[in-house]
């Protein structure tokens, strides 16, 4: 393992740990995050911690193959998840799971946000689907996820929460903020009939109008 690499990707993980806490993402229960280091080790955050007190150093190193760590502080319990995740997306450099409060309702619902907002088919790639129910940090819990992940940046789990991945943390972070908006917006239009779904015409001509059109370059 590159020692640069390593503390560049727990130095991530604690930055994007408070920015979480800042963000009203886990009210009540802290999520858990994580950063790729290579393809056997990626940093996360350590389990049980009060988040405004972290430092870089504390986020725990683990082997993805075997999950043994390194030092005194045990990794999050869904070390297991993010591994697994990793291992099944080696595009994915980074992961974001939270217990945030409209994502939870519509996977308690066991319900599918169909693609309704833009920001949604454009960075978690299309609906979100919500991964069956698994007893948390089980190998099984891993595979629920990596199934209902397929082709996407985002799912729900069942009566649990939220997890996001993209190409780096940051990204992922977005992603976390844009599926818990969407999942409100979907709880929201139930009171006015439900949501209209955008049709695949207008996700391909959006898609390449962010990709191509949109911002600076
Ligand atoms: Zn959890």
């Amino acid at each position: 393992m590159d020692r640069d690499q390593a503390r560049i990707a727990q130095a991530e993980v604690c930055k994007t740990a408070k920015k979480m806490y800042n963000s009203g993402l886990v009210a009540g229960t802290w999520g858990n995050i994580s950063a790729r280091i290579d393809d056997e080790y990626m940093a996360i955050t350590p389990s049980g911690m009060d988040y405004e007190g972290l430092s870089d150093e504390q986020m725990v190193i683990v082997n993805m193959n075997t999950l043994e760590y390194e030092g005194n502080l045990k990794p999050s319990i869904e070390a297991v998840v993010h591994a697994g995740i990793y291992k099944a997306r080696p595009e994915v450099n980074g992961i974001m799971h939270t217990h945030s409060t409209n994502a939870l309702t519509v996977a308690t619902a066991r319900r599918e946000i169909p693609p309704i907002c833009e920001d949604q088919v454009q960075i978690l790639g299309g609906s979100v689907r919500c991964a069956e129910y698994a007893m948390p940090g089980t190998p099984e819990m891993a595979e629920a996820c990596i199934k209902a992940l397929e082709g996407r940046n985002g799912a729900t789990i069942a009566n649990h929460g939220a997890i996001t991945v993209d190409e780096s943390l940051a990204k992922a972070f977005t992603g976390s903020m844009v599926l818990e908006k969407a999942a409100q917006v979907f709880i929201d239009s139930q009171l006015l009939g439900g949501p209209v779904e955008l049709t695949g015409e207008d996700v391909d001509t959006f898609t390449d109008f962010f990709r191509n059109k949109y911002g600076q370059r």
